[in-house]
């Protein structure tokens, strides 16, 4: 979709060294909005051109081992795991991460490459479904809610947040963003967001890095994963901020002043997933009713582009902004009835 809107398209494999060439020619300066580009591929362009987030860090994001050994270096609770490797690795594992989720350690997006696991027995038959790749472990926590931090960092290590997201997911995939985040005290809120600045500082982080957080019962904060890009759960700033985390990404790789962004008013951001293009299992494929949804007042409805929906698959969002959170989470709820879903259903 993103080729669509460009003034130029490039498209080859992001190792290709021709692809790679032609790209630097036309560009003044890169960044990703994808945390998979291989980080050699970033090396290499800059070389030449500024590039930001620099691979080092993204490498770090790629790779969930090395993203929790970097949440602990910084003194910032990781969720309890074991790394595993080869199969070997298995009889090691302290019986206290069980019941677990497995996770491939690259790759996985919207709970892909993850499988949950109750007892040695699944963890032995996860391994080896996931392909015997390197994995981690971690312990299944039970949640009171979850936070994320997006901020962006300029070269000269000046940070700019956005206001502190909750969100709720629903079978692993991000199903709402509500801002401010209803259940967060102001002092936690402080807690995710300096804990969120150190970990991007020590990165030497340049650009927009958005930082998962789970907040437990008994209110401590377990940093869950980060992304070295604009967040789906920063999709609302467009809407919602006078600073988009777009536009945030745009002014670190510049190397513009970030300036402070406010929020214009409270939100709630609803994920469009291809599901919904689709009445039952064997129906064709049928666009969703948006007019009834664009009459509800504050929707403001994003659509990627995407030709082919699929279930699960993110094809845009709607951001509902009003007076409030409770009136916003109304208006959503009344928008996710028009188009048959269920939004606060939390798994
Ligand atoms: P992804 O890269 O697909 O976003 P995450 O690791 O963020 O994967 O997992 C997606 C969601 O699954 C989380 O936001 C959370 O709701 C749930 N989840 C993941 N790991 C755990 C865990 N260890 N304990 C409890 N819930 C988890
Ligand atoms: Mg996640």
């Amino acid at each position: 979709p993103a080729g669509r809107v460009s003034h130029v398209h490039v498209l080859s494999g992001y190792t290709d060294a021709n692809g790679l060439a032609e790209f630097a020619r036309d560009a003044d300066a890169v960044t990703t909005e994808f945390e998979n580009v291989p980080a050699a591929s970033i090396a290499t362009l800059a070389e030449s051109l500024p590039v930001a987030p620099a691979a080092d860090a993204v490498a770090v994001c790629q790779d969930r081992a090395r993203e929790k050994a970097h949440f602990e270096a910084c003194g910032v609770p990781a969720v309890p795991h074991a790394v595993l490797t080869s199969a070997d690795d298995l009889a090691g594992v302290a019986d206290d991460l069980l019941p677990g989720i497995l996770k491939t350690s690259g790759l996985g997006y919207d709970g892909k490459g993850q499988v949950r696991v109750g007892t040695r027995e699944e963890l032995a038959e996860g391994f080896a479904e996931l392909g015997e790749v390197p994995c981690v472990l971690e312990q299944r926590l039970a949640l009171a809610y979850e936070l994320s931090v997006i901020l962006a960092r300029g070269r000269d290590g000046a940070t700019a947040v956005l206001p502190v997201q909750e969100n709720v997911h629903v079978g692993g995939i991000l199903s709402t963003t509500t801002v401010p985040a209803p259940s967060a005290t102001p002092e936690l809120t402080a807690e995710v967001v300096a804990a969120a600045k150190t970990i991007a500082a020590a990165l030497d982080y340049v650009g927009v890095l958005c930082v998962e957080f789970f907040v437990l019962d008994d209110g401590s904060i377990v940093a869950n994963e980060m992304a070295p890009r604009p967040h789906n759960s920063g999709h609302y700033s467009i809407d919602a901020v006078d600073l988009s985390q777009f536009e945030l990404q745009v002014r670190a790789l510049a190397g513009l002043p970030l300036g402070e962004p406010q929020l214009l008013r409270p939100a709630v951001m609803l994920n469009l997933l291809g599901d919904l293009w689709f009445d039952g299992p064997d129906t064709p494929q049928a666009e969703p009713d948006w007019p009834a949804v664009l009459a509800l007042p504050g929707v403001h409805l994003h659509l990627y582009g995407k030709t082919e929906a699929r279930p699960g698959r993110k094809m845009g969002h709607l951001t509902v902004t009003a007076e409030n959170v409770e009136a916003a989470r109304t208006v959503c709820e009344r928008a996710a009835l028009i188009l048959g879903l269920d939004p606060v259903d939390d798994d």
